[in-house]
């Protein structure tokens, strides 16, 4: 696994949100991205060399809902960088860790994407992504 890739953080607006995280790092988002098999719209932002992802469920359906329901607006995962996707679910499935997603899917911002269940990583959902070239 590689270095923090982002951080997914869920919020009920995305509109007010974008301003509230555009005032925090004194830049605007650069990017919006609906993806509708997740049921979420997510807005990107640049601060340094980090980035931060802010998620807003489309349905009541959408997992970001379940989350906010459940827990409020907050951190949502954590998002680390891989350069093979498929071998990693093989290594961390072999050192227990659920994987939500066997099979990687097409996430926002041009990447595959796994999730590792909260349940087996102390709590923290956490997604491997690679960029899909
Ligand atoms: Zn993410």
């Amino acid at each position: 696994m590689d270095k923090i890739e982002h951080i997914g953080i869920a919020v009920k607006d995305l509109e007010t949100s974008n301003k509230l995280f555009a005032g925090l790092f004194g830049t605007p988002h650069y990017k919006v991205e609906e993806v509708a098999s997740e049921g979420v719209k997510t807005s990107f932002f640049k601060s340094g060399p980090n980035k931060i992802e802010l998620l807003e469920a489309t349905n009541p359906d959408s997992p970001i809902a379940k989350f906010i329901d459940k827990k409020g607006e907050g951190i949502h995962h954590i998002a680390f960088a891989v350069t093979d996707i498929v071998s990693e679910i093989t290594r961390l499935k072999g050192e227990g860790f659920i994987v939500l997603n066997e099979t990687p899917k097409k996430g926002a911002d041009n990447k595959l994407v796994a999730f590792l269940h909260p349940k087996s990583t102390n709590g923290v959902l956490i997604e491997l992504c690679q960029e899909i070239d």
